[in-house]
Order: C-alpha cells, then sequence, then structure tokens
C-alpha cells in the first residue's frame, strides 16, 4: 500500500510518515481535512471537496502546499500507485506547519499534507434498515462550517450516541436542530425536504448540496430552514447525509420513532436516485 506524504508517494508505513511533536496539527488540531468518496476505482464529485478543502484552508489562512491541479493529480496517482480499482475512500489532511508551541502562528509556515486510500464498503444494511439518533446538545465550536481537524465535540458526542445504541448524536443549539456528529440532517413534512441553511452552524456538506440538487430534479420541495427541536415529533420521515454513507434513513430520534421505524417513501425514492446518479460524477 502507498501513501500521500508531503507530496510524493511513498509506502504506507508509520516510519515514513513521522510528525513533528511541535507541529499545530498535534498540538492545537490546527488544520483541516476531507473525506473523499471513490467508486470503482475513481474520485466522486472531486472538484466539490477541493472547493471546499480550499475554502478550508482560507478561512484559517493556512497556506496550501499544493495548487488545485496538483492535488488532483496527486491523488489520481495515488488511487494508480494502489490499483485501487473497488469502493473506497480517501482520507486527507493538511496542517498549518511546525513552529516552537505558540497559540499565534507565524506566516511562512510550510503545511504538511498528507493522503490514504482505504477500501469502504456500501453500508447496505443502513440503507436498507435506517438508524438511531440521538438529541444532544451541541458544544461545538461557531465556525462548523469549517472542515477543521478539531472534532472534540464530534468525538465525545459519537461516542456517547454509539456506547447509549445510536448511530448519531442529532446536535441542537438554542432550541434549533442543527446536523449529527458527522452528517447533515434532513427532516421530511407533507412532502417538503426542510433542512438547516449552509452558514456556520453547521459544515456545508457535498452530499447535501447533491441530494438538494437531486431533490429538484425529481421536484420535490425543499425549504431550507431552522428546525426547532419540538417540531421533531411530528416529523413524517427524516434521514441524514455523509460522503461515505450517501442517504441514510433515520427510523429513531430518542426513544421517538420516525415514520413507525420504517424508511418513508420520499427518503427511498432520494437514496435510490443517488446512487443511479454516482456514476455521472466520477473522474
Ligand atoms: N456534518 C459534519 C459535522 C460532518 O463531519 C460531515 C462529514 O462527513 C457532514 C456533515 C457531511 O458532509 P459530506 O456530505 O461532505 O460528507
Amino acid at each position: 500500500d502507498y501513501m500521500l506524504w508531503k507530496n510524493e508517494i511513498v509506502e504506507r508505513k508509520p516510519e515514513n510518515a513521522m510528525v513533528s511533536f511541535e507541529d499545530r496539527g498535534y498540538q492545537f488540531g490546527d488544520g483541516v481535512y476531507e473525506v473523499i468518496r471513490i467508486y470503482d476505482g475513481k474520485l466522486h464529485v472531486l472538484d466539490w471537496h477541493l472547493d471546499r478543502l480550499f475554502y478550508s484552508m482560507e478561512q484559517l489562512a493556512i497556506r496550501a502546499p499544493f495548487s488545485r491541479s496538483e492535488i488532483k493529480q496527486l491523488l489520481k496517482q495515488l488511487i494508480e500507485k494502489n490499483k485501487f480499482t473497488i469502493d473506497g475512500k480517501i482520507y486527507l489532511q493538511v496542517t498549518r506547519g511546525i513552529q516552537p508551541r505558540d497559540h499565534v502562528y507565524m506566516e511562512d509556515l510550510d503545511a504538511l499534507f498528507y493522503a490514504t486510500v482505504d477500501r469502504f464498503d456500501q453500508p447496505v444494511e443502513m440503507w436498507d434498515k435506517g438508524v438511531k439518533v440521538m438529541l444532544q446538545e451541541d458544544i461545538r465550536w461557531l465556525r462548523c462550517d469549517i472542515k477543521s481537524l478539531n472534532l472534540l465535540g464530534n468525538v465525545i458526542a459519537r461516542t456517547k450516541a454509539q456506547r447509549s445504541g445510536y448511530h448519531e448524536p442529532l446536535f441542537h443549539r438554542e432550541g434549533i436542530v442543527r446536523e449529527c456528529g458527522a452528517s447533515n440532517f434532513y427532516m421530511i413534512k407533507d412532502g417538503v425536504i426542510h433542512t438547516h441553511p449552509t452558514n456556520h452552524y453547521i459544515l456545508g456538506g457535498i452530499t447535501r448540496k447533491k441530494v438538494l440538487l437531486f431533490a429538484k430534479e425529481l421536484e420535490i420541495p425543499v425549504k431550507e430552514r431552522e428546525i426547532k427541536v419540538e417540531e421533531l415529533q411530528d416529523a413524517d420521515e427524516c434521514f441524514l447525509t455523509a460522503t461515505p454513507l450517501e442517504v441514510v434513513p433515520i427510523i429513531q430520534i430518542d426513544k421517538n420513532p420516525v415514520n413507525n421505524n420504517e424508511i418513508g417513501d420520499i427518503t427511498k425514492r432520494l437514496q435510490q436516485y443517488y446512487r443511479k446518479r454516482i456514476y455521472d460524477y466520477l473522474e
């Protein structure tokens, strides 16, 4: 197996990718990341992921260690070198660089970059049976629009949810439903899809963007608005989306069943349409 380490392809071994104790990613979580899906060895919606990656770096004033065309080429070389022709995902991260520990960052640091590719099997059981989510107070910071390595809020909440028998936390803040621990959230009511607007309270999911586009193609109305926690009890259907998982039905919120613990019709239509359209977005 091979990985990308500082813009080079190396064998995927710990000793080939050692990081300094003064790397700011290690000390402060000072960095950003992306997860990109691979289908049949091809990258899915690569440009959208790169848009978000460059946005995240820009927001944190991290100096990109590659241009857009360089990173594209590197990721494709990584897949090729691994002879990777199945379904999988790429994880890539960029940390700001190395300096003596200080909250205040220096301007001229060389950012550190690595990427790995791994097999990822289709989560068929989640698609067919749906998942449960657990309402939790959103204790994350207020720039959830940046895909930052600082994930302690998510780490704590997802661990608590999974130890309690739920797949995801469902975050709320100020009485408003925001998103899940590693996915975006949607509620369907009277044939309309409701989901949180993209702003600093949530991550603008690539899968979210895609699903909203597909909803339009299927002529299913969408309202991007703040959903109150109390509204959940009247939901007809709920689902979540994330790059690895695509469209996953939510069949229970806390102890309360959604749609009698079954997958709703609109969720199923979106799920199937999403699968069908995957092959139009590969490179
Ligand atoms: N929200 C959070 C907090 C996430 O970590 C993720 C990442 O998977 C998402 C939403 C979904 O984003 P995407 O569809 O780009 O994977």
